[in-house]
Parts: structure tokens; C-alpha cells; sequence
């Protein structure tokens, strides 16, 4: 009797760690500015330092509706001062002479010689024509007054280069004066799916749907990921599962894109034609990471474009999208990349046995100030992701038990 050689030990798969500094490293920032109007910046990378020519606020201003006045001259209330000038917002003053005081109101610059505002509920006016207001209250030196430069200095970088623009940025901007931007140009991104099976919503009615028919979900989802982080997409809709077809196909999609996502098609099977349609045409530089769910995951090179090939399972696909995808697109648009911060948050569930590779549960925060997990862990249910706030990050191999802190990554920093 012999006894059968033993299987050969397949090589460990890639960790996830090593698969993104691999990317990362092929993500060469493509560096092409434009000119955009400040109102149409939200979203864009910056690609200038942003240096303020001038201080904000640029004087010395009132935070109130009230008078401006020298607090020694109003040593206890009751003190009565003349008001000698009236100062509202976009106007400035005189210097305020000893013993009066300036009606002034909130953003209008303070007089010199006054060194405090007195809100108006504070104060009574008397002798109406002779213009007199009575103080009420003893005032503090500085109060009620926003300083000169308290919000931006003269020469001060309010929003560095590699930044993604936000509304308050752009707020932040038009205050030293920007009206247009220097931002990167969109990552141009040729995205198409493929699979046989697959059937666009809206060509066939659910009731006439063929057996083993789908509809095709992650064109929805891959297009709307990409989009949300700045991208411009070519959507090459639905390639077959044919070699000829998807060798087409990224042919096709290589022109004029800085990078190819595709969708499914990459795993093992004999229907599985993206990998060596890339390995065809270019290069296959990773295949395969130990994550689940995700492990199907690509990236190679045709012609000059970058080609990712995303499993076609959507909870696979979304997942690796944003752990592996979005940090590529993030440096290829040079925005300075920061890793998703997770925190550590009790499980407020068991997983009887953790799974070879790092996994990513789909949770929930509840009111108790733990996590809920969706009950139904398969890579094909995206009600997961919906139903979900965030992913629990799973070392290989760990059970989790009631009440142990686990990484929870909220989809908030994963999709910003
Ligand atoms: P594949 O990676 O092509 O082997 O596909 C894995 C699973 O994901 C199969 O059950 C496919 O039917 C499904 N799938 C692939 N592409 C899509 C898609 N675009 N939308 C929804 N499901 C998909
Ligand atoms: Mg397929």
C-alpha cells in the first residue's frame, strides 16, 4: 500500500498590509492641475499651498450690537457717556475721544481709544436728544471684541497642498480672497463589469427575468465610490465572459483612463477571463489578498493605464473598493493619504470561530454603545452594507466573544 504524497502547501496569500503599500507604491500621483472657481472646488484636491496675503478678521472688530468704550471710564455702572458717533458693519469710525462712547454693531470695526464693547441689553439711552447712554454694567478691557488676525495671520498656510476641499475649506478660502483654485484634474477611470449572468436594470422587468439571471448591482455602487471621490468615469457597461471580448474590452477602456476597474471575472474558474485577458496585454502584478470578504482582488498594468480587477461578489467588491481602491485614486489625485481610523468598540455579538484570513464584519453601532452584527455574512448579500454603519477589522483566526473590544472602521471614514 502507498501512501498518497502529500498535497502540496499553497503559498500564504498576500496580507492585506503588504497589498496596499504595493499599490500605493504603483499609485505615482498623476499631478495635472487646473484652475477652478472656489464655488466649484468642493470635492477637488488641492494643488497649491494656500497662503493668506492678509489677516482675518483685518481689524479689530465687535462681536455685539452695543457701544464701544474705554473701560476706565466706566468705573461702576450707571456711569452716563456721551455717544458721539454711530459705526455699523462696513464702515469705519473716529477715534473715540475720553468720556463718549460709539454705537457700534456686530463686525464693525472698534474705534481707536475704545477697549471694550458693552452689549446693548446692558445699556439704556437717555436723554434721547442730547444722545447720552447709560452703562449698566462694568466692562471688562477686551470684551466683545474679535482681534485682528485671530482667525487667519497675514502670511499663514490656511489649507495645505494634497488637502481635499471641503465646504468650509472653500469658506476658509474666499475668506483671504481666493475666487479660483489650482486643483488636480479628475483620475479618468474606465469601469465595466462583467459576467454573463449579469442584466442592467431597467432592459428586463424583474418578472421577465431568465433563470439564473441578475441584475447588475456593483455598476451602481463602483460607479457612484468613484464619483464620490473626485473621479471622472467612462462606464463601458456589461463585457461577456469571453476572452476575445474582455481582451476587447480593456483594450478599449486603456485608452485615455488612468485606470481600469472592472468588476468579477477574476477569480479561478474557467469563466473567469480578466486575469489572463490582462496577463495578454500587459502585466498581472497581484492577484489574490488574504482578506475575506475580497480575496479575488487584481492589479496589474495595460498599456499605461493601471487595471484593478475587483472580485465580482458586491460585499467583495465594495469592501476592497474602499480599503484598496479609494487610497490608490486618493494618491494617483496626490491628496495626502491618512489611514481610516478605527476604534476600538465591545462586540455585542460572538464569532464562534474566527476565519483563516482577516475578515471584515458588517456592524451596526447600537444604543448601548456596542456593535451588532448582521446576521447574514455572505459576500453576495449587500443588504449587509446597507443595513451597516461600519466593518469590525477581524485578525485572522480570532473569535470574538460578548463584550471584547473589537477595531470598528464606521463606513463615515472609509467613504469621505
Ligand atoms: P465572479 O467574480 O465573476 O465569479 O462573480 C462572483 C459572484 O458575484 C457571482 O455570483 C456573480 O453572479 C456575482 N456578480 C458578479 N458581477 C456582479 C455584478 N456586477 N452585480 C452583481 N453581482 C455580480
Ligand atoms: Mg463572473
Amino acid at each position: 500500500m502507498t501512501t498518497p504524497a502529500p498535497a502540496p502547501a499553497r503559498a500564504p496569500l498576500m496580507a492585506l498590509e503588504e497589498a496596499l503599500q504595493r499599490l500605493l507604491a504603483q499609485a505615482l500621483p498623476l499631478d495635472r492641475r487646473m484652475d477652478v472657481s472656489t464655488f466649484d472646488a468642493d470635492g477637488r484636491v488641492l494643488a497649491q499651498d494656500l497662503v493668506s496675503q492678509l489677516q482675518v478678521p483685518p481689524q479689530d472688530n465687535s462681536s455685539m450690537d452695543g457701544y464701544a468704550l474705554r473701560c476706565a471710564d466706566v468705573p461702576q455702572a450707571g456711569a452716563v457717556l456721551q455717544v458721539t458717533q454711530r459705526i455699523p458693519a462696513g464702515s469705519s469710525g473716529k477715534p473715540l475721544e475720553p468720556l463718549s462712547a460709539a454705537r457700534i454693531f456686530t463686525g464693525a470695526p472698534i474705534p481707536a481709544g475704545a477697549d471694550a464693547v458693552v452689549m446693548q441689553e446692558d445699556c439704556e439711552v437717555v436723554n434721547e436728544c442730547e444722545g447720552g447712554v447709560r452703562v449698566n454694567a462694568v466692562p471688562q478691557p477686551g470684551q466683545w471684541i474679535r482681534r485682528a488676525g485671530e482667525d487667519v495671520m497675514r502670511g499663514a498656510c490656511v489649507l495645505q497642498k494634497g488637502a481635499r476641499l471641503t465646504p468650509a475649506a472653500l469658506g476658509l478660502a474666499a475668506s483671504i480672497g481666493m475666487d479660483r483654485l489650482s486643483v488636480q484634474a479628475p483620475v479618468r477611470v474606465a469601469l465595466f463589469s462583467t459576467g454573463d449572468e449579469l442584466v442592467m436594470p431597467g432592459s428586463i422587468a424583474p418578472q421577465d427575468m431568465k433563470p439564473g439571471a441578475i441584475y447588475n448591482s456593483n455598476r451602481f455602487f463602483l460607479r457612484s465610490l468613484l464619483l464620490r471621490v473626485g473621479c471622472v468615469v467612462s462606464d463601458l457597461g456589461i463585457v461577456p465572459d469571453q476572452r476575445e471580448a474582455t481582451i476587447a474590452a480593456l483594450r478599449e477602456a486603456a485608452a485615455g483612463h488612468d485606470l481600469i476597474l472592472t468588476s468579477g471575472g477574476v477569480s479561478v474558474g474557467e469563466e473567469d477571463h480578466v486575469k489572463p485577458a490582462v496577463q495578454s496585454l500587459g502585466s498581472l502584478d497581484l492577484w489574490q489578498i488574504g482578506m475575506k470578504p475580497g480575496k479575488p482582488f487584481a492589479y496589474g498594468k495595460v498599456g499605461a493605464s493601471h487595471f484593478i480587477g475587483l472580485p465580482g461578489n458586491p460585499v467583495s467588491s465594495f469592501v476592497t473598493f474602499v480599503l484598496l481602491v479609494r487610497p490608490f485614486i486618493l494618491r494617483l489625485c496626490a491628496q495626502t493619504v491618512v489611514a481610516p481610523k478605527s476604534i476600538a468598540i465591545p462586540a455585542h455579538f460572538t464569532l464562534a470561530k474566527g476565519d483563516k484570513r482577516r475578515e471584515f464584519l458588517r456592524v451596526r453601532r447600537n444604543a448601548a454603545g456596542g456593535l451588532d452584527l448582521f446576521p447574514n455574512q455572505s459576500s453576495g448579500v449587500l443588504t449587509s452594507v446597507t443595513w451597516g454603519d461600519g466593518l469590525v477589522d477581524n485578525p485572522p483566526g480570532r473569535s470574538i466573544a460578548h463584550g471584547d473590544l473589537v477595531q470598528f472602521l464606521p463606513f463615515a471614514e472609509l467613504l469621505a
